[in-house]
């Protein structure tokens, strides 16, 4: 509501022996006007006027018809904007709600000037009335889609925010935590969850949930019991009657939607979305244009979700292509070295000790001869999972080549680095390999061991110290450890 008393004189429009003749010409103009006397009354109101507020009103209510079709909380302003009026004999606007005779209150703009009689005194005021409710009907549409314009770029800037994050993570439980936090963000009157396909795609797994509520969905979910993933599109369950829901949520569960995550044709998982907000909606119409746009956020958050997910798989396939051994899934023996150089980087600044063992299965040229290279393999790949089993995850266990093998032990005395190597002699021994349902005969394998403490002065040279502890475990019978030791190092 706006409403100023003009504050420079206005000079007065007419005197009132011209009242007689404006009222004529007044009664038929097409703009609403009236006239009150010098204490306010109301003493004329013309008919485009009296149209509006309803002839019966008027006739039955004379000058108050005016007071009485004015909205009730306006009513006090517009008292109060009059007795200033009044007061100073100053124009005044004012804005207002004014109630038509059908009922319906429209925006009203009135304008009043003061008059003056033939001796210069204050006689009243003369105005106008404008309905304004179109123009104020357009300005609220053009204040509320400027709203809505910077939402949407506030939203669309945290999804690339979300996407170049995604794009430096190296591995998917790297994203959970980055998609959580941007998801309660980008929607924060909503809880939510990510599902993603198991490797076998026979279902659908929860990795990272937000929100303020819990998640009325189950954390594991068949293909089958969801709409989305059925359809390979969303499915948008608004209210809770008149809906169809998916057997994966509660019953009672308020607004959701379910948006499958889906890459060159690839479906990858999908996004849940509950409702958990209160937003008091003041029209159906505005609820309906939230949910809308809500539901097209989420069609392009999982959009981006897609992208950076796929790329995110192909990146990290590729990294274990490159640092992986096909046939053993160990390290290879590139992705080995570098781990080297960095361990004896860090064992030589803490002053722990790292240990190297190489390994050698014996007479496997002959063993590969006698039961075919396919049953070497499979002797290969048991041998690997041995080692992967036997030894922490924080050692790097590789296969150097052929049939020869390598583990780093990162902050490992030597004894232990020794009774590792001892035991994997002793297991290896033990080893029971399958081929084609038959099992296949006993293989041993030699040990070589070097040791990293206070000597880090020859650490590139550590691989050969365990080689040559290896060649002397083979010289010495095979099927046993052998250390590389200081006197050799000297010699060496
Ligand atoms: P030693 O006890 O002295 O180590 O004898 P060896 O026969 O194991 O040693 P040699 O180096 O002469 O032979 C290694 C054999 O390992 C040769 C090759 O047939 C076999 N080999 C290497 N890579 C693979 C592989 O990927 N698969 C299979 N099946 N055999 C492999
Ligand atoms: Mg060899
Ligand atoms: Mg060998």
């Amino acid at each position: 509501m706006n409403s100023n008393v003009e504050e420079e004189a206005v000079a007065p429009l007419l005197v009132d022996s011209d009242l007689i003749d404006f009222r004529t010409l007044a009664e038929d103009a097409p703009v609403m006007l009236w006239l009150t006397n010098s204490t306010g009354e109301n003493i004329f109101s013309n008919s485009i006027y009296k149209n509006f507020i309803g002839r019966e009103n008027v006739e039955k209510m004379g000058g108050t018809a005016w007071f009485n079709a004015l909205h009730p909380d306006d009513q006090q302003y517009c008292l109060d904007t009059f007795s200033d009026a009044f007061q100073t004999h100053k124009a005044f606007n004012m804005e207002y709600r004014l109630r038509r005779r059908d009922g319906e209150y429209r925006y009203i703009l009135d304008r009043g000037e003061p008059y003056i009689d033939r001796n210069g005194k204050f006689s009243g005021f003369i105005g106008s009335s404008t309905d304004i409710s179109d123009r104020k009907t357009s300005e609220d549409e053009l204040k509320k889609s400027h709203k809505e314009l910077i939402q949407y770029n506030h939203e669309m800037s945290l999804i690339n925010q979300l996407n170049s994050y995604l794009q430096v993570c190296r591995t998917l439980p790297e994203t959970y935590p980055v998609i959580s936090h941007y998801a309660d963000q980008i929607f924060p009157d909503w809880a939510g969850c990510l599902y993603l396909f198991n490797e076998n795609k026979s279902l659908v797994e929860s990795m990272t949930t937000w929100g303020k509520s819990s998640i009325k969905s189950d954390d594991i979910i068949v293909p089958d019991d969801c709409w989305s993933l059925r359809q390979g599109k969303e499915h948008i369950a608004l209210d809770v009657e008149n809906r169809l829901s998916c057997n994966h949520v509660e019953h009672d569960i308020d607004s959701y939607t379910c948006v499958p995550i889906i890459a060159q044709g690839e479906m990858l998982g999908m996004l849940h979305m509950e409702y958990c907000g209160s937003i008091e909606f003041e029209t159906a119409e505005e609820k309906e244009r939230y949910f809308d746009s809500r539901q097209r956020l989420m069609i392009i958050a999982a959009d981006n979700l897609a992208l950076s997910l796929v790329s995110l798989k192909l990146r990290e396939a590729l990294k274990h292509q490159s640092i992986r051994d096909p046939l053993t899934t160990l390290f290879n023996r590139r992705y080995m070295e570098e781990c080297l150089q960095m361990e004896i980087s860090k064992s030589a600044r803490s002053g722990e000790g790292l240990g190297v063992i190489m390994a050698d299965i014996d007479h496997f040229k002959k063993f590969n001869d006698t039961f075919g290279h396919d049953a070497g393999d499979s002797v290969l790949t048991e041998f690997a999972n041995l080692l992967t089993d036997s030894f922490r995850n924080s050692d790097i266990v590789c296969r150097f080549g052929g049939e020869e093998f390598i583990v780093i032990m990162p902050s490992a005395a030597l004894e232990l680095v020794i009774d590792r190597a001892e035991k994997m002699c002793k297991m290896v021994r033990e080893l029971e390999v399958f081929y084609d349902n038959k099992p296949l005969p006993n293989i041993s394998c030699s040990f070589g061991v070097a040791h990293l403490s206070d000597n880090f002065d020859k650490a590139d040279q550590v691989v050969k110290f365990a080689d040559s502890a290896l060649y002397k475990a083979k010289h010495a019978g095979r099927d046993q450890v052998m250390l590389y030791t200081e006197t050799e190092r000297k010699e060496g």
